[in-house]
């Protein structure tokens, strides 16, 4: 398995910690980069002055393990170990740091892990970012999670960015979980509340539910995600499962991600008169709610 660094993150990571080294009142690193980098300044090497930073950054780099501490990490995962030719780490290209997957044939993979240089530096980047992101990275390659990349084209923005929102959240329950890292409990919690509209009593019961699934796969996970009641019922939370975000509306069959509430009587009476069995508890659309209105002369 190979390790390596796009040159912007090194020289990035390289600078960070020999400056940090440096106002701590270490300067080792600093006078070495000097030294290595000192003819780059004489004219007779001037075409070569890339080069010698180049050698620098990587010279410091390995001096700072940084390559094998990251290679260690990924050993503590048996599939990665088998599967990964190499690991690239490079600078995010959006906002967001994690690990992704690229396919070299059926049995080979690369990862792709984009991370700040400043997460470099930090100490517990080794024991908790890059473990949670090699285990995601495991996830997509082991077979018997059956990762899928799913097209939400079809849905607007808003729709693909809660379910992409809630996959990450279950996902990310899920490989903490894992890595026993409980102590993430409230970080948990507050995305679960947040991407599922719960609270309190019913968020600690979803989390409980994902800790207590002993094997989560893709289809599950996107399952609960893009229908929500789902989880709800098998978690046991106490809500009406029928105005969940991306239930089905009660008239028109077709998941929505709001439901509108009928306080209106006349309202309520137009709609069981042509639907019959209707509760007011029934997820109805906004849309459906607009045709009834409409219908009730309301507009
Ligand atoms: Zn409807």
């Amino acid at each position: 398995m190979r390790v390596n660094f796009a040159p912007s993150l090194l020289e990035q990571v390289v600078d960070e910690v020999i400056h940090k080294k440096a106002d701590e009142g270490d300067t080792t690193l600093l006078s070495l980069f000097a030294d290595l980098t000192e003819q780059a300044y004489s004219p007779a090497f001037a075409s070569l002055k890339e080069e010698i930073f180049k050698y620098a950054y990587e010279y410091i780099g390995s001096k700072l393990e940084l390559r094998k501490q990251v290679k260690e990490a990924a050993y503590k995962f048996p599939l990665l170990q088998v599967k990964v030719d190499e690991i690239i780490l490079k600078p995010p290209e959006g906002k967001s740091e994690g690990a992704d997957i690229v396919t070299v044939n059926d049995k080979q993979f690369i990862i792709v892990v984009e991370m700040r240089p400043r997460s470099l530096t930090m100490r517990n980047t080794f024991e908790t970012f890059l473990p949670h992101e090699f285990l995601r990275a495991q996830d997509m390659i082991d077979p018997d999670f059956k990762y899928l990349r799913v097209s939400l084209d079809h849905l607007n923005s808003a729709e693909e960015n809660i379910i992409r929102s809630r996959y990450g959240t279950i996902w990310d329950i899920y490989i903490d979980k894992r890595l026993d890292k409980f102590s993430n409990k409230e970080e948990h919690l507050e995305r679960i509340g947040r991407n599922f509209s719960v609270s309190g009593e019913n968020s600690e019961k979803i989390l409980l539910f994902i800790n207590n699934t002993p094997k989560l796969t893709h289809s599950k996970i996107f399952g609960y995600a893009s229908a929500p009641a789902s989880l709800m019922k098998e978690a046991k939370v106490s809500s009406n499962p029928s105005t969940y975000p991306g239930s089905n509306c009660s008239i028109c069959a077709f998941p929505s991600f709001t439901f509108a509430e009928i306080k209106d009587p006349d309202l309520f009476e137009i709609i069981k008169s042509e639907k019959g069995d209707l509760n007011p508890e029934s997820g109805i659309c906004p849309r459906c709610v607009e045709y009834y209105q409409i219908k009730l002369g309301r507009f």
